[in-house]
C-alpha cells in the first residue's frame, strides 16, 4: 500500500526577512518610530515581545497612520522569486499561507502588491483608534507554546491542517523555530539555519526563494515528500497541551 498518494502539502512561510530583502517591520518603527533600545531588551529577553510590540506603537510618531505604513511597505524589497514560486505553488494547487510575529497593515500591502491576495495571512493586528494611536492586537497568542512569540506560528499551522498533511515551513529567525519544530520539510537559512543544526532538524539551507523553487520543483515532481516522525510527535503533543 501506498500511503504517500493520500498525502498532501501546505506551505507556511515567514514574512519579515524571509518574503522582504529586510525585516519591514523593523524598518518601519526605525523610519516612523524608535526602535532601540528595546530591540536589543528583547533579544536579551528583558523585554517579552508583546510588551515589546506596546512600546514600539506608543513611540510611533504622531500621525503615524495606517494609510503611511501602507506606502511605505509597498516599496519595500522582495525576493526577486517570491512571486514565481507562490505562482508555481498556486498551479499546484499547494495553499501558502504567511505567518508572522509581525503586522497585518504592512504584510496585507506587500502581498497585494504582488496579486498574491488569495494567501492566508496569521499574524499580529495593528488598530489605529481614531485614525492614528496604534495599539497592537495578538489573535493568534498562544499560552501553551514555549516559542515566545506574539502570533503562535505553530498553532496557526496546526489549525489548518489534517493528518495527511505534509507541513513545508519556510523561515530564517527565531519567531520560526516553533513553526520549523512541528514542520515536516523545513527551508532555513540565518538564526533558523543554526537553530535546526543544534537541534538536528533537517532542512534545506537556501538564501532565496530561487533555491526554494529549484527543490520544490523536484519534491512534487518526483512525489519527494513524507511526514517527518519527530514532527508528528511534536504536533500530536502540541494538540494535546493546547
Ligand atoms: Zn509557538
Amino acid at each position: 500500500m501506498n500511503k504517500s498518494k493520500e498525502l498532501k502539502l501546505a506551505v507556511f512561510s515567514d514574512f519579515d526577512g524571509t518574503v522582504t530583502k529586510l525585516d519591514l517591520g523593523d524598518e518601519i518603527f526605525k523610519v516612523y518610530g524608535k526602535f532601540e533600545p528595546y530591540h536589543s531588551d528583547l533579544r536579551e529577553g528583558k523585554l517579552n515581545i508583546k510588551d515589546y510590540w506596546q512600546i514600539l506603537c506608543k513611540e510611533l510618531n504622531p500621525g503615524t497612520n495606517a494609510e503611511i505604513i501602507r506606502t511605505y511597505a509597498e516599496q519595500a524589497e522582495v525576493d526577486s522569486y517570491f512571486k514565481d514560486f507562490a505562482e508555481f505553488c498556486r498551479e499546484n494547487n499547494i495553499p501558502v499561507s504567511i505567518l508572522s510575529d509581525g503586522f497585518d497593515t504592512y504584510i496585507n500591502p506587500v502581498l497585494n502588491k504582488f496579486g498574491l491576495e488569495w494567501m492566508k495571512v496569521y499574524c499580529n493586528q495593528l488598530v489605529f483608534n481614531n485614525g492614528s494611536t496604534a495599539v497592537p492586537v495578538y489573535p493568534y497568542a498562544s499560552e501553551s507554546c514555549e516559542c515566545l512569540c506574539a502570533s503562535c506560528k505553530r498553532n496557526s499551522m496546526l489549525n489548518n491542517v489534517d493528518d495527511n498533511t505534509v507541513l513545508i515551513y519556510i523561515g530564517d529567525d527565531y519567531s520560526d523555530y516553533c513553526g520549523a519544530e512541528h514542520s515536516d520539510i523545513v527551508f532555513a537559512k540565518k538564526n533558523l539555519a543554526a537553530y535546526c543544526n543544534e537541534n538536528k532538524i533537517p532542512h534545506y539551507p537556501y538564501s532565496t526563494f530561487f533555491d526554494i523553487l529549484r527543490i520544490m520543483r523536484d519534491i512534487v515532481k518526483k512525489k519527494k515528500f513524507k511526514i517527518r516522525h519527530q514532527a508528528k510527535i511534536k504536533r500530536k503533543q502540541a494538540i494535546e497541551a493546547e
